[in-house]
């Protein structure tokens, strides 16, 4: 038996535990070694009897004086129940649902009982313990329960006890087989427990200070793992050979001088960064992140206008077809002097939506767009990811921006780098674009094979986002403060978390009070009936529209350009109902109020996001947040949104506040707990990071490091990569 084994070669294990094992993902006896208990119970010393006390964590040694099982709770559960009495006095044990106690145990044992003291009406009992027979030749005292205890996640019926003696048991079966993988210096920098000694005391320690160096080692092990995987891929990006776009600087200056502002410098120091990526020889890999409305498109548009001067074309990706169709427009504006053809791709139509701009944009049929896009005629294609999922060719393709889909142009990315290695054709530079504000420890660890340029600078003018909580009673204030807006010119955005009308009566009335248990969407506005509303009762005199996912994409497109046009008048809307569809992207300068309701039910992520489509000009602008939630839990959250107006900032407060699994929703980052856990330590990751690539420099294919090299292929299967 090795590391690799199933679990079920361990003995004790068959069908049915390997099945609950299967559930916690564990799989192997690698698995099952690395499945680390969460906490450590103290039973180093007996307590004498009389002196327990509850609510502690305790052992002690005596003589079973009763011992009785029954059934409880409608004969579901055998509760078995015992007395054990050392010199001092006895107590009360009670288990529940381990029926076969009362085989294992008798009147007249001796026992060790580790466990925890418990208050119950008629005093103190042990609650559920450990327990350890010592029979006349044992051992006094038995390793399995005396000691630093380790505490196993308790789940899929998988007890710590039981689980202590399987891991000891593999432990000992395996003993030969750790080897050490990490670099001697490594160890020596970090001052880390070799391997074969980490591994027994971080199940059961000799001390909680050896069981916390054996967790540094394997969290800091985990991290050198990612980082040299990192480095590593980045190595196969240098091997493989790219065009190389040369820097046109008056070219640039042109570009720079023809634009309505001046760039922020954070604009310029990304687009300088971007542009010497493109002079490279090899493929290169960027992350431009920056804040909603910090201007990432004007970014692209420098990098694309240089790329296709220089005879390359360029694919430009975003997430939606409203998203394409802005880039577009905004592109083809911000590009028109430079003579370039610049075509719009849509997904589902077979129709180029494309916007007739003075003979510089292409409409054509999808067919006659991809016969263009392979002959080279087309300079800069946009659209959507089916812009390069679908059939589309290119005939020498330089640059690929994408923009929001970060995962997806990892993905596209490593398809393309295994077709130029085959092939060994040049591959296209890749630039991501995201407003989400990844925090940069974390950035820096998952995306270690990109570079980093970050827009922490919003254009000049701009003023902060005047953002308040809203209870339900001030609603008709901030309707007052609309109406003022709109007066003013302006417009505003309502969001709502749902599209359909609910189905149960709002909350306040007794029916949806007792709906909202089950209903979690009880009582949560819906983007129809609130545009009804408003339209009938609130401004009847304004236009409301209303937006959403399920609209056709046509439908749609009428409206956020309505709306884009502007406040009042005839095809305009002033009041703009939707769902939280327009977080990303989308652009409408005049917008000065996002109002949000049930915000409570928004991540602070995506509030930022949609806070952010308003304060996109030199207007004041104003967010307000409904709430009818009190909990404090809310309360916290609602508060950071105004106090931080930076999404780098809350980013950093959610990986705090909720841990990184929560980070960014759902979203799983694949990188394991212990590693997780260290990522905030920028400083530590960044060690890390240096002591791995020294090791990589020393010995770059890993020649000398096969253990090393055999652990990140491994480690590579089971590490998904964003
Ligand atoms: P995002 O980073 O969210 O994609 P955009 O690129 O859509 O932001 O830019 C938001 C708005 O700011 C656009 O209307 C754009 O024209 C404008 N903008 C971009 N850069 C500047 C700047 N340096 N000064 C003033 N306005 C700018
Ligand atoms: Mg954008």
């Amino acid at each position: 038996m090795d590391f690799a084994s199933p679990i079920e070669q361990i003995p004790r294990i068959g069908p049915t535990l390997q099945k609950r094992f299967r559930k916690l993902g564990v799989k192997t006896a690698k698995d099952l070694i690395y499945h680390f208990p969460i906490r450590y119970e103290d039973f180093s010393n007996f307590s004498k009897i009389s002196l327990l006390k509850a609510r502690t964590d305790i052992a002690i040694r005596g003589k079973i004086l009763e011992i009785k099982s029954s059934l409880a709770w409608r004969k579901k559960m055998t509760l078995t129940k015992a007395v054990v009495g050392d010199d001092s006095g006895a107590v009360k044990i009670i288990w529940f649902g381990k029926p076969y106690i009362t085989d294992n145990l008798e009147i007249g044992d001796q026992v060790i009982m580790a466990g925890r003291v418990s208050q119950g009406k008629e005093g103190l009992y042990l609650n559920n313990p450990s327990y350890e027979k010592l029979t006349e030749d044992g051992p006094l005292y038995s390793s399995r329960v005396v000691g630093l205890m380790p505490i196993y996640p308790e789940t899929e019926k998988l007890s710590s006890k039981w689980l202590r003696g399987i891991v000891r048991q593999t432990l000992g079966i395996l003993k030969d087989d750790f080897q050490e993988f990490l670099p001697e210096s490594f160890i020596k920098e970090f001052n880390l427990l070799p391997l074969s000694k980490a591994v027994w005391q971080i199940h059961f320690p000799d001390s909680l200070e050896l069981a916390e160096k054996a967790r540094k080692r394997f969290a800091l092990e985990e991290l050198f793992l990612i980082e040299t995987f990192v480095l590593r891929e980045r190595i196969k990006l240098l091997q493989t050979k790219a065009h190389s776009i040369p820097m046109d600087i008056p070219l640039i200056k042109r570009f720079v001088d023809s634009l309505p502002f001046k760039l922020t410098d954070a604009q310029r120091k990304s687009s300088w960064q971007i542009l010497k990526d493109l002079e490279k020889t090899h493929p290169t890999n960027r992350l431009l992140e920056g804040e909603v409305g910090s201007g990432k498109t004007v970014v692209a548009g420098i990098a694309a206008l240089n790329t296709a001067k220089a005879g390359f074309q360029v694919a430009i990706m975003a997430p939606t077809e409203i998203l394409t169709k802005q880039h577009f427009k905004e592109i083809a504006k911000m590009l028109f002097k430079f003579k370039l053809t610049i075509a719009l791709l849509t997904g589902k139509e077979d129709q180029i939506m494309a916007k007739k701009l003075k003979g510089e944009t292409i409409e054509a049929s999808r067919r006659k767009i991809l016969d263009k896009c392979l002959k080279g005629e087309i300079d800069i294609l946009i659209g959507t990811h089916a812009l390069i999922q679908d059939k589309v060719k290119f005939k020498n393709l330089g640059l690929v921006v994408v923009d929001e889909q970060h995962r997806f142009g990892i993905e596209q990315r490593a398809k393309l780098l295994k077709e130029g290695k085959i092939k060994n054709l040049p591959i296209p530079h890749l630039l991501s674009m995201t407003a989400t504000p990844i925090p940069r420890s974390l950035a820096l660890t998952i995306y270690g094979d990109l570079d980093l340029s970050i827009i922490d600078e919003m254009p000049k003018g701009r003023r902060k986002i005047i953002t308040r909580v809203v209870l339900p009673k001030n609603r008709q204030e901030v309707y007052d403060f609309i109406r003022n807006q709109i007066d003013l010119e302006r417009q505003a955005f309502i969001i709502c978390p749902r599209i359909e009308p609910s189905s149960v009566p709002l909350r306040g009335t007794m029916a949806g009070k007792q709906n909202q248990k089950y209903n979690p969407w009880a009582g949560v506005k819906a983007v129809a009936e609130e545009k009804e509303k408003l339209e009938k009762e609130i401004f009847p005199d304004l236009r409301v529209e209303m937006l959403h996912g399920r609209m056709k994409p046509k439908e749609k497109e009428k409206i956020m350009s309505a709306f884009a046009k502007g406040y009042g008048g005839k095809n305009k809307i002033d009041i703009l109902v939707a769902t939280s569809v327009v977080e990303v992207g989308i652009d409408i300068p005049n917008a000065s109020v996002m109002v949000i309701e049930s915000a409570d039910r928004f991540g602070l992520a995506q509030l930022h996001q949609l806070r952010g489509r308003v304060g996109r000009s030199s207007h004041q602008s104003y967010c307000f947040l409904f709430t009818d939630s009190s909990s404090l839990k809310t309360k916290q959250r609602l508060k950071a949104m105004i106090k931080a107006q930076d999404g780098f900032e809350l980013a950093e407060k959610d990986l705090e506040i909720r841990g990184p699994g929560e980070f960014g929703g759902k979203k799983q980052w694949g990188i394991p707990d212990l590693a997780m856990a260290s990522l905030k330590d920028f400083a530590l990751v960044a060690k890390v990071k240096q002591s791995a690539r020294e090791n990589l420099e020393k010995d770059p294919h890993l020649k000398n490091q096969l253990f090393l090299k055999k652990k990140l292929q491994r480690f590579q299967q089971k590490v998904h990569f964003e």
